[in-house]
């Protein structure tokens, strides 16, 4: 976004601004509910940077609560990752941390008052059952023979499910609402089930549990939350919401607000999906950093301003779209650009000897760590006779429009000399093995060498003082031209990850953190390994290449 632009505010601001102009609520409370059931990915930033951004936009508060109210599913290793990334976006939750699961006295405290209310009702019908009395969106649904059970009967047999006596599944406890409404959600929903599951917090307390659509506007209610926030997969479930807060009579009902969910042109974003490439093994892990977990991510080196940067370019609405991974890749750059080094690393490298160079010694030349960002300072790389290049920047016999090195002809070393290609060696298999050149001493850069001018510039590595490193350049999983990975993996990319080892990278390299970000020059934007990398033996992620297929609007 341009400085001083001005950004016309998005539906779910205008919903804000008029519900404070009139009154409804007077400060904004708003809410990121995860499930526990696996990482989060780049779609839940989007819920996550939506709602802190709104709360901090209003001077309200973010509450950041785990949905864990499903026993089955739910791990503490996911809430571990989820708290973990929910910081690193920069999301402020403060205190309010939650557990849906803290309010299940109230949820059924909540229940009782339906069932005294006479808007709830103990149910005996199966599943099967169920299914088949509820209609369809055609034909209106049929009421349960129970439905009309007395409210003393109701009280005494929740309570009975509550205590355990009878068999999971055996019974149900329904809203008591309109079999023949249009909307499948208001025909006598489900709101408790028995089910006898051990709770990764409340242990084996319960027997029954709250379903979703009963639980979510009562934990958000508790809360005090006041906008809902939520994807539009759950449009149809707002009247039942509204419903449930309106029977409670909460004092200040929050507002449920649906908007569209971020998808990723031909990326696996799915909770669901990325759970089966791990299973599957296909992945590495959770944080491989071919997935768009956030701790993959984060892992692969992406900033969380990049993050927040894209969720901005891409916008809030209604409607649903997908959006480039391009546009990603764009904000990492514009991130990037002026807080990382910019250095030398030769990833296919082939040596190059400077024949007229004096043997035995080297010397170091003064060079800015980013030209755009005079702050960053300057560093020393050391410059000597022998030195890597990267092997495609040498051709024998070169191609139309090739302005690297070719026998005969001059480049500019970066931040060096230019040399002038004389010679080449072989070996056996016709692999180029050397290259020969001669320097000239007046073109040091920064001499104010004004002779004849160079069309290429290539980068290079003083071989005597040249780390070694492995790099790992990534590309999406999927194969180039299809949009969804197949269940047979059959049209997974081969090359998703190329690892490659023995890179030269120059000396100041030695004591990267790990975490750390820096440009290789021409090569892109590279994140020290987390988990592999260590002094001596570094390793490297690609977090995005220079070239981009993205052009800001
Ligand atoms: P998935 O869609 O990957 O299975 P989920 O919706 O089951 O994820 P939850 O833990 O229930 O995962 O989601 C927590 C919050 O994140 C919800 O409010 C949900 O609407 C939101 N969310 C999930 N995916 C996206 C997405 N792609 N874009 C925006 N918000 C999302
Ligand atoms: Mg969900």
């Amino acid at each position: 976004m341009m400085e001083g632009e001005v950004v016309s505010k998005h539906f779910i601001e205008q919903i804000i601004d008029k519900d404070l102009e009139e009154g409804t609520y007077q400060k904004v409370v708003t809410r990121f509910p995860p499930e526990p059931n696996g990482y989060l990915h780049i779609g839940h930033a989007k819920s996550i940077i939506l709602n802190s951004g709104l709360a901090k936009e209003y001077g309200g508060t973010f509450h950041l609560r785990f949905d864990d109210t499903n026993p089955m599913k739910e791990k503490s290793e996911y809430v571990e990752s989820i708290l973990e990334d929910v910081r690193w976006l920069g999301a402020d939750f403060g205190d309010n941390l939650f557990y849906a699961s803290d309010y299940f006295d109230a949820m059924y405290e909540s229940a009782l008052k339906l069932i005294r209310k006479g808007k709830a009702f103990v149910c005996d019908l199966t599943a099967d059952q169920i299914r088949e009395y509820r209609g369809t969106l055609k034909e209106p649904g049929k009421e349960s023979p129970y439905r009309n059970r007395s409210i003393e009967e109701n009280l005494e047999l929740f309570e009975r499910m509550r205590a355990g006596e009878f068999p999971d599944g055996s019974k149900v406890l329904r809203a008591k609402i309109d079999m023949a409404s249009p909307n499948i959600n208001m025909r006598d929903p489900v709101i408790y089930r028995i089910a006898r599951m051990s709770h990764h917090n409340t242990g084996d307390r319960w027997c029954i549990y709250p379903m979703y659509d009963f639980a979510h506007p009562i934990e958000d209610a508790v809360e005090g939350v006041t906008h809902s926030i939520c994807t539009l997969e759950f449009e149809d479930h707002r009247p039942l919401y509204d419903w449930v807060v309106r029977e409670l009579e909460f004092e200040h009902p929050p507002k449920q607000i649906e908007f569209a969910k971020l998808y990723l042109q031909n990326v696996i974003t799915g909770k669901r999906y990325i759970k089966k490439l791990v299973e599957d093994g296909v992945v590495d892990g959770w944080d491989d950093p071919r997935l768009v977990t956030i701790s993959a991510l984060r892992r692969k080196g992406v900033t969380p301003e990049a993050i927040r940067m894209f969720m901005k370019l891409s916008g809030v609405s209604k409607a649903n779209s997908t959006s480039d991974m391009a546009m990603l890749e764009y904000c990492i750059r514009e991130d990037l650009k002026m807080k990382a080094a910019r250095m030398m690393a030769v990833l296919d490298p082939v040596k190059l000897v400077i024949d007229n160079y004096p043997e035995d010694t080297t010397e170091l030349l003064e060079v800015e760590n980013n030209q755009e960002n005079a702050e960053m300072g300057t560093r020393q790389v050391r410059f000597g006779r022998e030195l890597y290049i990267e092997r495609e920047d040498f051709m024998e016999v070169p191609p139309k429009k090739y302005f690297r090195l070719f026998p005969g002809n001059e480049v500019r070393l970066k931040n060096a000399y230019f040399v002038t290609c004389t010679d080449f060696v072989k070996d056996e298999q016709g692999n180029v093995t050397e290259v020969h050149c001669t320097y000239d001493p007046a073109t040091r850069s920064g001499s104010g060498f004004e002779g004849r001018k160079v069309k290429g510039t290539i980068h290079w590595v003083e071989a005597g003082s040249a780390v070694d490193a492995t790099v790992r350049l990534y590309e999406n999983l999927i194969r180039e031209g299809e949009e969804v990975l197949k269940d047979d993996y059959s049209n997974l990319n081969p090359d998703s990850l190329v690892e490659r080892k023995h890179c030269k990278l120059e000396a100041a390299f030695a004591d990267a953190e790990p975490g750390e970000r820096f440009q290789f020059l021409r090569h892109g934007y590279f994140c020290t390994d987390t988990k592999d990398s260590k002094k001596g033996q570094l390793v490297f992620n690609r977090i995005v290449s220079m070239k981009s297929s993205y052009k800001p609007k």
